[in-house]
């Protein structure tokens, strides 16, 4: 089986790494249970560079580190966001630093967004609706702050990647994971990179793929989907794997390392150069600093 180059390296766009001690418990022991690197996974909250000799380890050039807010659900407080930049600062060419707004509890979209797109210049905007509880196209129904972080991120041209699929995480509301409502949101703002994360998985990859062939400003990020059995969960992914985006997201409830999820996924009988592309040619292109 062929392991992925070191020298050209994978590109992950999907790592969760969260301060300490800002998820509820009963999130944290769904996140704990069973973990065999545990220590890899405290050590590199306080210091980025313990995430860069694991990476390093794993094959993995650069890697997208995932927070967003979601106080009630989670446990995440704003405060992520300036924990993500300053991770990011640490190493920028291997890093991209993803935060987020609250829009049920946004008083102020407009002035979040630029502190967090100017002051912080985050990489990317995650949306989670399940965690957050709201529709990804919610503003349709009056969710107005929802309508401004999208604007500004389209405005930016700031991708904003939205959660899809269920969740096993207490108190999260799995009815908002349908992909179908990105088709609202990729009509509204057709300049705006969408990364629709997890492919719907398990239960709505079909209407994923569907809304990800209608849409050209769509990438479909497939993390949380077992590597082995992403053909049979997206059988034609070949027809868009010029928007097919790797992640593994890792250290999540299932995912045992990064390198063995590239292993399983170099050895679906794909064409090489569309895995390529899915490993790291499609994410350099919508984050180009990642090739400096
Ligand atoms: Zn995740």
């Amino acid at each position: 089986m062929a392991e992925p180059d070191p020298a050209q390296g994978v590109i992950d766009l999907h790592v969760h790494i969260s301060p300490h001690g800002c998820m509820h418990a009963a999130a944290q022991q769904v996140i704990d249970a069973g973990r065999h690197d545990l220590d890899v996974i405290h050590g590199a909250i306080d210091d980025p560079g313990v995430l860069l000799r694991h990476m390093d380890d794993q094959g993995v050039r650069a890697a997208a580190v995932i927070n967003y807010p979601s106080p009630d659900v989670i446990g995440y407080p704003m405060a992520v966001n300036e924990f993500v930049a300053r991770y990011r600062d640490h190493a920028p060419q291997r890093l991209l630093a993803v935060g987020g707004a609250h829009p049920r509890f946004e008083r102020d979209m407009s002035g979040t967004m630029r502190h967090l797109l100017d002051d912080l210049r985050l990489d990317m905007v995650k949306v989670h609706p399940p965690h957050q509880l709201f529709a990804a196209n919610a503003y349709v129904d009056g969710l107005d702050p929802l309508r401004v972080l999208y604007a500004e991120c389209q405005r930016r041209r700031v991708p904003v990647m939205v959660h899809t699929g269920t969740s096993v995480f207490p108190g999260a509301r799995c009815k908002f994971g349908r992909p179908m409502e990105l088709d609202d949101v990729a009509v509204d703002f057709p300049e705006l990179p969408l990364v629709m994360a997890h492919g719907g998985r398990p239960l709505w990859c079909d209407e994923a793929f569907f809304v990800v062939r209608r849409h050209r400003n769509i990438w479909l990020e497939i993390s949380g989907i077992p590597p082995g059995a992403l053909l049979e969960y997206f059988p034609r992914l070949e027809q868009v794997a010029d928007r097919v985006l790797w992640g593994t997201d890792w250290p999540s409830p299932g995912v045992r390392d990064m390198r063995t999820n590239v292993a399983r996924f170099l050895a679906l009988p794909l064409d090489p150069a569309a895995k390529d592309r899915i490993l790291r040619g499609n994410a350099l292109r919508l984050f180009p600093r990642l090739s400096g």
